[in-house]
Order: C-alpha cells, then sequence, then structure tokens
C-alpha cells in the first residue's frame, strides 16, 4: 500500500505516557507511586504526583524513573490527602525539562485542577497559536497544556462543562485524569486509542492506564473507560457521562504488539495471550526451517513463545538482557543508541552454536536493534539467522501518543524487504501479515469490521485528523466516526 509523504513530526509534542489515579483511600500518593511503578514501562523521562489534602493540593515532580524520587518517604509525606492523580512521561525529542513533567496543575476561577495526559493532540499547535494570539501565557511545551487554557478561557459553567468545551475543541488521542478539590475525571477519546481502566481498592475508585498498576496495589479490575466516555468520581461514587458522538472504537493495536505490558488486560483481551497468539499467527505465515526459536528479550518473548509452540520447535532464551540498562530509545543519538544496544543484550554462545536460530522480535523501527542482535547470533557462531517480526512493517510515523520515529528514519519506509534482509545481515525476514496481526488480536466477530483498530503505523490509516501536520486534510475516516459499534 502506498502513503503520502507526511511531514516531519513537530518537536516537543510527542510523548508516551502513564497515568493513574486514586480518590477516596489513605495514603493516596503512596499508592500512586506504586503504580507509576507499575506503569514504568510507559515513560521513564519523568513523573510527577498532585494530591489533594481537602483544604490544598501538594505537587511533586522529578526528572528520571519514579524510584528516583518517590520511594522516600518525606516526598510521599508531603502530598498529603486521600486523592492523588500521576504520570510518567516519555518524550524522545524536544524538551526534556521540568516545566513540561505533568500533572499540570493551575488555579481556576473555580478552584485548583491537575491533569495528566496519554496520548497526542493533533491540533495542539494550531490551539496554542490561537490560545496565545487570545493573550493565554503557557508555561510549557507539551500539548496538555493548551487544554489547561481551553478550561480556563471556557464560558461553560462548572468544572466537568468547561472540560467538556475544552475537549470538544481538541482534535487526537487522549486518556486523561484529572484531580479537582471534590472529583477524580478519567476521559477517553471519542475513539479510544489510548487506553484507560477504572478499578476498585475497597471502596475507593482508581483509574489506570493498564491493569497490571491495579495489580500492584491489589486494586480488582472493573472495567474499561468506553471511548468517548467521561468517568466523574466524587464523594457519591462514580458517574458516566457521554457527551461525545462516539465513533467505531479504535484502540492502537501497537499496545498489543509492544507497548503495554504483558501482565495488562487491555480492552478485554490478555496483551501476554494476544502476543503469543500474534507468535502463533507468524509461523504460520512466515514458517522457517530451523532449529530453535529465540526471542529478542523482552519484547520478543511471548510471540517467541507462541511461534515455537505453533512451528514445534524448541523455544531456547539465547539472549541474554541487562534489565539495569534503560531502553535503548532513551538515548538522544545514535552512537550512543548503539552502545546501548550492545549494553543490553548478550547472547548465550553455547545454545546458538552451530544452531539455525529463528530469532522474534516484536517490531523493527530503525533497524538498530536487529542489527545489532544478529550480529551477536552471528558471533556467538548460529548457522543460520531467520528473522521474524511479530508485527507488519512499521512504514508511518505514530502522531497519537506512541513515540515512533519520522518516516526518513524507518527502516521499512525506505528500504524494500530484499534491501532490509540484506542489511540487517540475516538468511531470511517475514513480517506478519495486517491480516495475520488482524486474526491474532480480533475475534472474529469483531474482525468482520477491519479496520477495528488504529493501526496507522502499519497502513497510514490515520482514524484521527493530523491537523497541526497537514491541516487536517488527509482523509479521515469520517463513516467511522458515525458508527457506533
Ligand atoms: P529499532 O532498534 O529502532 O528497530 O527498535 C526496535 C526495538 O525497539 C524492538 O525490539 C522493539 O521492541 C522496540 N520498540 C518498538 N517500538 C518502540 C517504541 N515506540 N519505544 C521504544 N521501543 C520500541
Amino acid at each position: 500500500m502506498t502513503t503520502p509523504k507526511l511531514p516531519a513530526k513537530p518537536d516537543g509534542f510527542h510523548d508516551e505516557c502513564g497515568v493513574f489515579g486514586i480518590f477516596g483511600h489513605a495514603d493516596a500518593a503512596a499508592h500512586v507511586a506504586l503504580g507509576l511503578h507499575a506503569l514504568q514501562h510507559r515513560g521513564q523521562e519523568a513523573s510527577g504526583i498532585v494530591s489533594f489534602d481537602g483544604r490544598q493540593f501538594h505537587s511533586e515532580r522529578a526528572l528520571g524513573l519514579v524510584g528516583d524520587h518517590f520511594n522516600a518517604e518525606s516526598v510521599i509525606r508531603r502530598l498529603d490527602g486521600v486523592a492523588a492523580i500521576g504520570h510518567n512521561r516519555y518524550a524522545t525529542t524536544g524538551e526534556t525539562v521540568f516545566r513540561n513533567i505533568q500533572p499540570l496543575f493551575a488555579e481556576f476561577a473555580f478552584g485548583g485542577l491537575a491533569i495528566a495526559h496519554n496520548g497526542n493532540l493533533t491540533n495542539a499547535r494550531e490551539l496554542r497559536q490561537s490560545l496565545v494570539a487570545r493573550g493565554c501565557i503557557f508555561q510549557s511545551t507539551t500539548d496538555t497544556e493548551t487544554i489547561i487554557h481551553l478550561i480556563a478561557t471556557s464560558g461553560a459553567g462548572g468544572v466537568v462543562d468547561r472540560l467538556i468545551d475544552a475537549l470538544r475543541q481538541v482534535v487526537g488521542a487522549y486518556s486523561l485524569v484529572a484531580l479537582t478539590g471534590t472529583m477524580l475525571l478519567g476521559v477517553r477519546d471519542a475513539l479510544g486509542v489510548r487506553p484507560l481502566v477504572v478499578g476498585m481498592l475497597d471502596d475507593a475508585y482508581v483509574l489506570a492506564s493498564e491493569s497490571c498498576a491495579l495489580d500492584i496495589i491489589g486494586a480488582r479490575f472493573e472495567r474499561d473507560v468506553e471511548p468517548g466516555e467521561i468517568v466523574v468520581i466524587d464523594s457519591g461514587g462514580l458517574h458516566s457521562l457521554r457527551p461525545f458522538p462516539v465513533g467505531r472504537r479504535r484502540f492502537c493495536v501497537f499496545e498489543y504488539v509492544y507497548f503495554a505490558r504483558p501482565d495488562s488486560m487491555v480492552e478485554g483481551l490478555s496483551v501476554y495471550e494476544t502476543r503469543k497468539r500474534i507468535g502463533a499467527e507468524l509461523a504460520r505465515e512466515q514458517p522457517a526451517v530451523a532449529d530453535i526459536v529465540v526471542p529478542v528479550p523482552d519484547s520478543g518473548v511471548p510471540g517467541a513463545i507462541g511461534y515455537a509452540a505453533e512451528a514445534k520447535l524448541p523455544f531456547e532464551i539465547g539472549i541474554i538482557r541487562n534489565h539495569y540498562v534503560g531502553r535503548t530509545f532513551i538515548e538522544p543519538t545514535d552512537r550512543i543508541r548503539h552502545l546501548g544496544v550492545r549494553l543490553k543484550h548478550n547472547a548465550a554462545a553455547d545454545t546458538i552454536r552451530g544452531k539455525r536460530v529463528v530469532l522474534i522480535d516484536d517490531s523493527i523501527v530503525r533497524g538498530t536493534t536487529s542489527i545489532k542482535i544478529v550480529e551477536m547470533m552471528r558471533h556467538a557462531g548460529a548457522a543460520e539467522v531467520h528473522m521474524r517480526i511479530a508485527s507488519p512493517p512499521t512504514m508511518n510515523p505514530c502522531f497519537y501518543g506512541i513515540d515512533t520515529p519520522d518516516r526518513d528514519e524507518l527502516m521499512a519506509a525506505n528500504l524494500s524487504l530484499e534491501q532490509m534482509r540484506q542489511r540487517i545481515g540475516v538468511d531470511s525476514l517475514g513480517f506478519l501479515s495486517i491480516d495475520g496481526l488482524y486474526r491474532a488480536v480480533g475475534e472474529p466477530r469483531r474482525f468482520a469490521h477491519r479496520p477495528q483498530y488504529c493501526d496507522a503505523c502499519f497502513t497510514g490509516d490515520y482514524p484521527i485528523a493530523l491537523v497541526d501536520q497537514d491541516g487536517g486534510h488527509r482523509p479521515v475516516q469520517l463513516s467511522l466516526l458515525s458508527e457506533a459499534v
């Protein structure tokens, strides 16, 4: 499929993130800190917590991992109250600065409000320009701050109506948690691109990007927040509002491929079981004559288990990962990124030597990981290396909250399959097809209605207008917006 050329992504506006909130529980901030620990994979650059103690808001924000700052008792003690929200941030370009750390907090005419956002607003730049022209003074470069100013300048009455008014003006993918003096709010965009779940801990309500963050505090999973839904949690319990026209859901399929934690349930599916089904589908579509199946850890592990079971080949941990090194993507330059990959993985040479290896990873983005890992396999004496990727080629950048580089850095967008095979240095290379991915992630009933996910990174079908990129002129499938499923 050909996809039109897109302009480069703007700096500073693309985050991957995790959000968490709790209302009505003692030690609210400590629970948020635990939740953020479980969501660390969604963002490692910075984190923050805002709590409300019945009289005032308290805020702690810090660069680095959650444990770097929020493990100290003194920090948690400063975050007094029975309600709190938190955020993990992951932005790879643009500014890694203190003022961009969320939750953002502002005092409004109606009182204080803190907000934490996972996703990307695709008209943030346009909105920002018009807000600045109206006299708004921005303090950060995150897209989330536009929501703050839209709330502040809204003519609507209460805080919820102002939030609804603000969100009617934004275009993009968002899962939000917000905290006021009286309530915790959770919102998902109309297509439900990013995840957000509701849980309960005793009588307290919890909101989290993924269910693994409920598990860590012993909270019970209740349900997903629905696309286009606002959940309002206050002393009276949880009320649901549906102020936005809801389209057909387009949950991000890449959450299943790579991003979500395998022990999470998202949109009714276990991430781990889904990844194993993806691996099995890959084995059916892209078999290889080989002796062993080896995952690129950790992201390739569930897929490799599924592949090995389907192909009836032994599964071997042929690459050991050093868990004390961060993700390669955190590194800012190519040179350091290359070093990072070597730091991170080592081949178990005895297991690999003389073997025909099927190497499984979830995705190829720039190709950096694959090149290094294959070099390592050869060095360890592999007789043959057959690389199989548990997703279709990543051809298009994400504008909805997953960090992918611009198209000119995406290996699959620039090289043919054969050129990729040569560049990576494997004997064969195979990707899962988009149909295979849909077979693995959908129940038959659901995938009759394809597309049922946002799969833009693979297909170039962007379901939400990219206003800042091209004025929103790319064809958005408006027919989908009027169809409720
Ligand atoms: P690359 O080395 O650029 O080809 O990146 C591919 C590797 O990064 C794979 O092992 C993936 O598991 C992982 N990966 C894929 N997408 C992302 C992402 N958005 N952020 C961080 N890592 C990713």
